[in-house]
C-alpha cells in the first residue's frame, strides 16, 4: 500500500516553525517515527482506529502513548464528557464528581487512603516526592527509571541539562530487579533516603518476591516506597501493580490510562501522608478539580471495571506475543528482535547487527508496519477496543516487517 502525506508534510513544515520538534511532545514527534514516510497529524479517531490529515486509516497500538484505554471517541465516556461540559468546566468551588472519583480509587487502588488529583503524571510523581520528603525529613530519592519532566526526575539523567547540579545531587539510581543496588544505596545512604520510586512493572515485569523485597528494605529503612504506575495503571488491572503482586506501596502516582485520553492523573497514599497537604505542604493546581476530566475517569472507570475485561485484555497481548514469537523463530531473526513486556504493554524490541544499529532496524520495522496500516512503537499498548482482528492484521504486518529486517 503506498500512502502519501501531503498535507502532513505541510503541517509538519508550519509546525515546525512555531514549535520545537513540531510537537508538544518528544515521542509524539517526527523523530519518533520515520518523517515523510509516516503520518505526522492525526484528524480523528475511533476504536482502535485513527485517520490522519490525508484520509489514511491506521490501527493504532500507540493508544496515545498510553492514555487510551477503552478506545478512541467512545460514546459512553463522550456522554458523560457533555452532560457536564452543559453544566460547566471548571469552578470557583469543589464538586460533587470530585469526591465520587476519590471514593472510587479509595476502593479500588490497595494504597489510596486520600488522593489529590492533578493533571500529568508528572505532577503525580513530583507531588509524591514532595510529600516523601516532608513526611520523613529527608532529601534524598532512590529511583530507577524516567518518572517525569521535573527537576528531581531529570537531574538523575544523561539528558539534565537545565537542572542544577544540587538537585541532580539528590537523586540515586539504582536498576530494577535488582535488590542489592538498591541495598548498596541504602548502605551509603542510610537515614538519608526519603523515598524509593519505582515502575513496578518495567520490561517482563518484577521477579519473584522483587517487590516484596523493596518493601521490606523501604519498611525497615522508614523510607517512603512510591509506585510510579504512571504508565501500568489502568493497564494491566484495575487496581495497578499492587492489586496484580501483592505488594502495597505507601503512596501511588497514576496518570495515563486513567481518563481515556482526558488528562487527569492522581497522587494517592496513606492518610499520614497525604494528610500533610492540610498542614500546608503543597500540592496543588488550578485545574486540579477539573470537572470534564473528573466525569471521563468514572465513566472509564465504569467501563474496565466490568467483569473480565482485564482478562480479555491480557488475553489478546499473550495471543499477539505468541503470534509474534513464532514469527520470529519462523524467520529466524531472533539475533535482531526480541518480544519484550507483559501481555496488556507488550511487543519487539531490536538489537543492533553489522552496521545497524537498533534504531535502524527498528526504523525498518516500523516503516513497513505503518504501510501495512499498523501504527506501533515497538511495544504496543492494548485496549478494550482492540480484537482478535487486529492483533491478527498486527501480526500480518510484522511478519512482512520481518522479512524486511532479514533482507
Ligand atoms: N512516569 C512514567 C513511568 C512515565 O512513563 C511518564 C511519561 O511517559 C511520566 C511519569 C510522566 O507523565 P507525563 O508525561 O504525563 O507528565
Amino acid at each position: 500500500m503506498t500512502l502519501k502525506y501531503f498535507k502532513s508534510e505541510e503541517l509538519l513544515k508550519r509546525a515546525r516553525k512555531v514549535t520545537p520538534l513540531g510537537a508538544q511532545t518528544y515521542s509524539k514527534s517526527f523523530r519518533y517515527f520515520c518523517e515523510g514516510i509516516s503520518p505526522s497529524f492525526i484528524e480523528k479517531g475511533e476504536g482502535c482506529r485513527v485517520w490522519d490529515v490525508d484520509g489514511n486509516e491506521f490501527i493504532d497500538f500507540i493508544c496515545a502513548l498510553g492514555p487510551v484505554t477503552v478506545g478512541y471517541n467512545n460514546k459512553q465516556i463522550n456522554e458523560a464528557i457533555i452532560n457536564q461540559l452543559n453544566k460547566g468546566i471548571s469552578f470557583s468551588q469543589s464538586t460533587k464528581v470530585e469526591v465520587e472519583l476519590a471514593e472510587k480509587l479509595n476502593q479500588i487502588i490497595p494504597c489510596a487512603e486520600m488522593v489529590r488529583f492533578v493533571k500529568n503524571g508528572s505532577d503525580a510523581t513530583t507531588s509524591a516526592i514532595r510529600l516523601a520528603r516532608a513526611y520523613t525529613g529527608r532529601d534524598i530519592v532512590a529511583l530507577s527509571g524516567y518518572h517525569g519532566m521535573h527537576d528531581w526526575s531529570i537531574g538523575s539523567t544523561a539528558n539534565n541539562r537545565g537542572v542544577p547540579k544540587p538537585i541532580c545531587d539528590l537523586t540515586k539510581t539504582f536498576n530494577y530487579n535488582d535488590i542489592t543496588s538498591l541495598k548498596k544505596l541504602f548502605d551509603e545512604y542510610k537515614d538519608k533516603i526519603a523515598a524509593v520510586i519505582l515502575e513496578p512493572i518495567q520490561g517482563n515485569g518484577p521477579e519473584e518476591g522483587y517487590l516484596q523485597a523493596i518493601r521490606e528494605i523501604t519498611s525497615k529503612n522508614g523510607a517512603v516506597l512510591i509506585f510510579d504506575e504512571v504508565v501500568s495503571g489502568f493497564r494491566y488491572a484495575l487496581g495497578g501493580a499492587a492489586e496484580l503482586y501483592n505488594v502495597v506501596p505507601d503512596m501511588v502516582a497514576m496518570g495515563k490510562g486513567m481518563g481515556n485520553g482526558m488528562p487527569i492523573s492522581v497522587v494517592a497514599g496513606k492518610r499520614e501522608i497525604m494528610e500533610l497537604i492540610e498542614e500546608g505542604v503543597f500540592v496543588s493546581t488550578t485545574f486540579g478539580g477539573e470537572t470534564l476530566s473528573i466525569v471521563a475517569a468514572l465513566e472509564t472507570i465504569k467501563i474496565l471495571e466490568k467483569p473480565n475485561v482485564y482478562e480479555g485484555i491480557w488475553k489478546l497481548g499473550n495471543k499477539m506475543l505468541n503470534g509474534l514469537n513464532n514469527i520470529i523463530s519462523d524467520k529466524k531473526v531472533s539475533d535482531v528482535v526480541f518480544t519484550s513486556g507483559l501481555a496488556p504493554h507488550a511487543g519487539v524490541q531490536f538489537e543492533g547487527k553489522g552496521s545497524l544499529d537498533y534504531l535502524d532496524i527498528n526504523s525498518i520495522f516500523q516503516q513497513r508496519m505503518i504501510q501495512e496500516g499498523i501504527m506501533s512503537i515497538g511495544i504496543n499498548n492494548l485496549n478494550l477496543s482492540h480484537s482478535e482482528k487486529e492483533i491478527e492484521l498486527y501480526l500480518n504486518a510484522a511478519e512482512l516487517a520481518l522479512d524486511d529486517i532479514q533482507r
